[in-house]
């Protein structure tokens, strides 16, 4: 029986490893076939193989390729399945009903199966290898639409482990760059001229530590050595792909990698620099421990199969700056709800200058942070109002997250933990009991008898006391 490595055997790992050539060039094509790989048809997904299969029996050839690939190989679960081809856009659009084209800066066509989306693209050539690409400044790629062969577009990849074929007509695995001998060393590098390629798309340097990350695998030398030189291009890529990049980071289920991953090569400050800049200043051993909670949270929920948001996650990184900015507001006389909301508006808006994020995220990440002091301080059947909101939950479990790092929430966390335990035609009178806590942003605690201000009514007439049943004023 062969000795399997990592998904290969050893034979074919070391019959891969003697086909690399000393000087770096690329290797003819390794392939491996069926009985000396792991990747079953089990293991691709039934929409995924119906593509397959439809463009093989229509005369093309058909490749599963990319991080399905990769991911198989070392025991992981796919998170997408990409499919490369000899047939043109058209062509493909043309063998699926439920197919569109998309993109403009490389064409692909999307073939939709519900909310499964299988990407087919045609082989591409790098920009150089034909009329149809276009470089820009600084050696960025602008537009690349240029059809090639398969050995073509296995070296247009970013890393060797990504440019690996699984061929549909014969189940065998394809190899142009090294990638499987790579995988066996456990080793990310990109394919050709390290610099040259991170000059042309600098995203892949943060690809490269977010599947290093998510892979367990190193960075080879080379590799890391161009990434270090052309991070600082990181600061000049459009807004909307580094959101991207953000989320892909923070949303795969391993997003506590992710961030030692981004921080240990120092490239915090292109996604969140009011925090990098935090961290770098006074590191607290604290803001620490929240961002971790917060962290091992969202990788659980996705381990779970629970939904997340990236509102929770982006409300975290961008936190401290909005309390600091807020409390500052406060010490110039602002009340707490405008001054959070002027902290929220500044932060936001640097933020956005780096990673640009959609109003559908960033409307509820202002939710949660304005609904902050108000689980703080409420009590009565306000506090029963508060729970109706449809940004409670989020904004509790925010709470509590904070409660890991300052102690004077803990007491309140827990109280709305209790409160959401206890049965519903119980809750006015155990809200009624809360113990009010005050004072956490600075304002006056509330035995200052002069700060209570009477409210008009539109009538004229003077409104009874808004009294709570213990006799105390209420707190709005
Ligand atoms: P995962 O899906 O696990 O995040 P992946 O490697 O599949 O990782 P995708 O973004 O799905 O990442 O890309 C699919 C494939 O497309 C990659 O494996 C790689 O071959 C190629 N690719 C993606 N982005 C780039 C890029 N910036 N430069 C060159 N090739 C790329
Ligand atoms: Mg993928």
């Amino acid at each position: 029986m062969l000795k399997r490595i990592g998904g290969l055997s050893k034979s074919m790992i070391d019959k891969t490893r003697s086909m690399l050539s000393s000087n770096n060039q690329t290797p003819t094509a390794v392939i491996v076939a069926r009985e000396d790989h792991c990747v079953s048809r089990k293991s691709i997904s039934a929409n995924a193989l119906k593509v397959l299969n439809r463009l093989h029996e229509g005369g093309f050839a058909a490749y599963l390729v990319g991080g399905g690939v990769r991911d198989v190989l070392v025991g992981l679960q796919p998170k997408d399945f990409d499919v490369a081809t000899d047939a043109s856009p058209e062509d493909v659009r043309a063998l699926f009903r439920n197919s569109r084209i998309i993109g403009r800066r490389f064409r692909l066509v999307h073939v939709v199966y519900g909310r499964d989306i299988i990407e087919v693209a045609t082989f591409r050539a790098s920009h150089d290898k034909g009329t149809g690409g276009e470089v820009g400044e600084a050696g960025r790629i602008v537009r690349d639409n240029v059809f090639g062969t398969i050995e073509e577009d296995a070296i247009r990849r970013d890393f060797s482990v990504n440019a690996l074929y699984y061929n549909i007509a014969d189940h065998s695995v394809v190899d142009y760059v090294g990638g499987l001998h790579d995988l066996n060393q456990k080793l990310f590098r990109l394919i050709g001229d390290p610099v040259t390629r991170c000059e042309e798309d600098p995203v892949r340097v943060l690809r490269a530590v977010r599947l290093a990350a998510k892979l367990e695998f190193d960075i080879a030398p080379d590799t890391l050595s161009a990434m270090q030189q052309t991070a600082p291009l990181l600061a000049n890529q459009s807004p909307a792909r580094m959101f991207d990049e953000v989320l892909k980071l923070f949303q795969g289920g391993y997003s506590k990698r992710s961030f030692a991953a981004v921080r240990k090569h120092d490239l915090l400050e292109y996604l969140f620099p009011m925090l990098a800049k935090r961290l770098a200043e006074n590191a607290s051993p604290e803001l620490e421990k929240m961002l971790n909670a917060a962290l091992v949270n969202t990788d659980k929920r996705v381990s779970q199969g629970k939904p997340i948001t990236p509102a929770y996650l982006l409300a975290f990184m961008l936190w401290p700056d909005v309390e600091a900015e807020t409390k500052q507001y406060i010490s110039d006389g602002k009340k707490v709800s405008e001054a959070l909301m002027l902290a929220s508006e500044d932060v936001l808006k640097r933020q956005l200058a780096v990673i640009s994020i959609p109003k559908r995220f960033s409307g509820p990440m202002r939710e949660i942070w304005q609904l902050q002091p108000r689980l703080e301080q409420w009590r009565g059947k306000r506090a029963l109002k508060l729970m109706e909101g449809r940004r409670f939950r989020a904004a509790y479990d925010f709470l509590c997250l904070r409660s890991t790092i300052e102690p004077e929430l803990v007491e309140v966390a827990a109280w709305w933990t209790e409160v959401q335990e206890v049965p519903f035609h119980d809750r006015v009178d155990y809200t009624s009991r809360k113990k009010a806590v005050y004072g956490l942003w600075g304002e006056p605690k509330p035995d200052t008898p002069s700060k209570k201000k009477r409210r008009r009514r539109r009538s004229g007439k003077a409104k009874p006391t808004n009294a709570q049943p213990n006799g105390k004023p209420s707190k709005d």
